[in-house]
C-alpha cells in the first residue's frame, strides 16, 4: 500500500466528461484523461485489503457477489501506479487480461461494487486505473507483439471475433498453437466494433490490439459467415478444435400491433449501421438509419437503449424518449442489495446526460408499458401508444404489470428502437454441429470446462452465457483456452 492513509485523505476523483455541447459534435470518445500525479493520489487510496472483495469475481455467484470477473491483481497495480512503476504495472495486469483498454474503457467495474473502500467511501476507481496502465503502455512502446518461440502444430478455428474469440485466439496462439478465427462481418471485434458506438470506445482502439495479434501469427479472415460460406463441419475436418465464440445476437422482439410500420428497427442494426457508415465514410455514403430532426423512441431502457440516446442526438434528432417497463432504481443501495454485492442503483450514464443537456430531461421514462404502435396511410411509423404500470404478484406469486387505468398516452415518433435484450445465439451454425442447447438456448456447455457435447468443440462468450459483459467474454475467453490447450496436450500451462 502506498499511503496508508491515502483513504482518509484523498477524495474520489474522475477524469472530467467532456462538454456535451463538444462532444455532440463529434464521434471521439467522452472522457477527458487524468493527469499523472492525479491518478497516483488516486491509487492512495487503495487500502491493499487482506481479503481484496475488488479482485475476487466468480462466475458461480455473479451476478450477486461481484469482483472482476478476469481477478484482474488491483491492489498490486494500484500500489506499482502510486510508486510510478508503470511497466511492472503493465506487466501484472496483462497476466489477468489480455483487452485491459477494452475494459478500462467500457467495463461497468463490478470491482468498485465490491471495493472494500465502497462500504462506507466512495470505491478506489479502479477502471480509470486500469485505461491509465494500459494507454501509458501503448505510449511507451511497451505493449508490443510476441509470438510464441515454438509451434505445436496444431490447428484451431475460432469462429466469431467479440472479445470472446479474441481472448481465446490469443491464448492460444501464446500456447502455440496456429489460430484462425473467422468473422462474417467486414471487420473484427465483434459488438466491440458494430455495437458499442465509437464514442464509447473508439474503433482505431480495436485496431491497434488487432494488429498486434496478427503479427503474433492469429489468421483472421473477415466476410465469411461459417454455416454459410464455410459449412460448420468442415471447420472440424480441418482443424484440430473448434472454438464457437458467436454472440448471443438474437434480439428480444416485441410483438405489438404496428411492429412492422418503416421506421420501427433492432437497436443493433441503427448501431451497427451507423459505426459501419462513419468507419467506412464519415457517414458521407449515407448507408445509416439517420435520426435528425425526428422524434426517437427508444424501447428498453439499458445500456443498448443509451447508445441509442447517445447516437440519435449525435445525429441532431429532435426529442429522445427512452421507455422502461421496470422500476426506476434507487439513488442508494437497499438493505436487500448489500455490499460486495452489484450496486443496483439509478446511474446517469453518458446518453443521458447528453439529453439532460440538450432537452433539460432524462429521456428514460419507467413503469412504461408499449401497447401499439401507429402509422400513418403510408405505412411509416406515426407514434407510440404507452400505459403507465405498476408491478404485483398474481395468485402463483409471479411478478406481473398492472396497468394503470387512464395513464394512456401517444409519443410522437418517426424512429422506434427496440433495445429490449438479447434472446440467444443464432441457431444455424449450432444445429449443423449438433450442439446441444440448454433452457435459454445457448450452447449448452459447463463454465471452467466449456466443452460442448460434441468432442473437439467448444462453446465461450455470449454463446454460452447469454448476452453479458466484455470482461465476462475476456475470463470466458481465457479458460476456454486452457481447456482446448489441455483436450490437445494432454495438460496446459496456460493461466
Ligand atoms: C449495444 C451494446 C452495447 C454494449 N455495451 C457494453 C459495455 O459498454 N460494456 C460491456 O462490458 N458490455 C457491453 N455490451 C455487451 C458486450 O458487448 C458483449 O457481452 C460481448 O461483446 C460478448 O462478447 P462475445 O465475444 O461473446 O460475442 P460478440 O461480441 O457478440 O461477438 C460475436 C461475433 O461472432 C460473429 N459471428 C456470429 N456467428 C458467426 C458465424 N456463423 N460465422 C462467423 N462469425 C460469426 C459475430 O458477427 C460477432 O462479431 C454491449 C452490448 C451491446 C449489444
Ligand atoms: S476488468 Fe472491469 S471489473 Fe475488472 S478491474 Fe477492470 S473495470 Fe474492474
Amino acid at each position: 500500500m502506498g499511503n496508508p492513509t491515502g483513504f482518509l485523505k484523498v477524495d474520489r476523483a474522475l477524469p472530467a466528461d467532456r462538454d456535451p455541447a463538444e462532444r455532440l459534435i463529434d464521434w471521439c470518445e467522452v472522457h477527458e484523461h487524468m493527469l499523472e500525479d492525479d491518478i497516483k493520489q488516486q491509487a492512495s487510496r487503495c487500502m491493499d485489503c487482506g481479503v481484496p472483495f475488488c479482485q475476487s469475481g466468480n462466475s458461480r455467484f455473479a451476478p450477486k457477489v461481484a469482483g472482476c470477473p478476469v481477478n484482474n491483481l488491483i491492489p498490486e497495480w494500484n500500489d506499482l501506479i502510486y510508486h510510478g512503476r508503470w511497466k511492472e504495472a503493465i506487466q501484472r495486469l496483462h497476466k489477468t487480461n489480455n483487452f485491459p483498454e477494452f475494459t478500462g474503457r467500457v467495463c461497468p467495474a463490478p470491482c468498485e461494487g465490491s471495493c472494500v473502500l465502497g462500504i462506507n467511501a466512495p470505491p478506489v476507481t479502479i477502471k480509470h486505473h486500469e485505461y491509465a496502465i494500459i494507454e501509458r503502455a501503448f505510449e511507451e512502446g511497451w505493449v508490443v507483439a510476441e509470438p510464441p518461440a515454438a509451434r505445436t502444430g496444431k490447428k484451431i478455428a475460432i469462429v466469431g471475433s467479440g472479445p470472446a474469440g479474441l481472448a481465446a485466439a490469443a491464448q492460444l496462439n501464446k500456447a502455440g498453437h496456429l489460430v484462425t478465427v473467422y468473422e462474417r462481418a467486414d471487420r473484427i471485434g465483434g459488438l466491440l466494433m458494430y455495437g458499442i458506438p465509437n464514442m464509447k470506445l473508439e474503433k482505431h482502439i480495436i485496431d491497434r490490439r488487432i494488429d498486434i495479434l496478427k503479427k503474433e501469427g492469429i489468421t483472421f479472415v473477415t466476410n465469411t459467415e461459417i454455416g454459410k460460406d464455410i459449412p460448420a463441419k468442415q471447420l472440424q475436418d480441418e482443424f484440430d478444435a473448434v472454438v464457437l465464440a458467436t454472440g448471443a445476437t438474437k434480439p428480444r422482439d416485441l410483438p405489438v400491433e404496428g411492429r412492422e410500420l418503416n421506421g420501427v428497427h433492432f437497436a443493433m442494426e441503427f448501431l451497427g449501421k451507423n459505426t459501419k457508415s462513419l468507419l467506412d465514410s464519415q457517414h458521407k455514403d449515407g448507408d445509416f438509419i439517420n435520426a435528425e430532426g425526428k422524434n426517437v423512441v427508444i424501447i428498453g431502457g439499458g445500456d443498448t437503449g443509451t447508445d441509442c440516446v447517445g447516437t440519435s442526438l449525435r445525429h441532431k434528432c429532435k426529442h429522445v424518449v427512452q421507455l422502461e417497463i421496470m422500476p426506476k432504481p434507487v439513488d442508494e443501495r437497499a438493505a436487500s442489495n448489500p455490499w460486495p454485492e452489484w450496486p443496483k442503483t439509478l446511474l446517469v450514464d453518458y446518453g443521458q446526460s447528453e439529453a439532460i443537456a440538450i432537452q433539460g430531461d432524462d429521456p428514460r421514462h419507467y413503469q412504461v408499458m408499449t401497447k401499439k404502435i401507429e402509422g400513418d396511410e403510408n405505412g411509416n411509423v406515426k407514434a407510440v401508444h404507452t400505459v403507465d404500470i405498476t408491478w404485483g404478484t398474481n395468485d402463483a406469486g409471479q411478478f406481473v404489470p398492472n396497468e394503470v387505468a387512464g395513464s394512456e398516452k401517444v409519443l410522437e415518433a418517426d424512429l422506434v428502437f427496440l433495445a429490449m435484450g438479447f434472446t440467444g445465439p443464432e441457431a444455424e451454425i449450432l444445429e449443423q454441429l449438433s450442439i446441444e442447447q440448454d433452457g435459454r438456448s445457448n450452447a449448452k456447455a459447463d463454465y471452467d470446462k466449456f466443452n460442448t457435447n460434441v468432442e473437439g468443440v467448444f462453446a465461450c462468450g455470449d454463446a454460452r452465457r447469454g448476452q453479458s459483459l466484455i470482461v465476462w467474454a475476456i475470463d470466458e475467453g481465457r479458460r476456454a483456452a486452457r481447456e482446448v490447450d489441455a483436450f490437445l496436450m494432454g495438460e496446459s500451462y496456460l493461466p
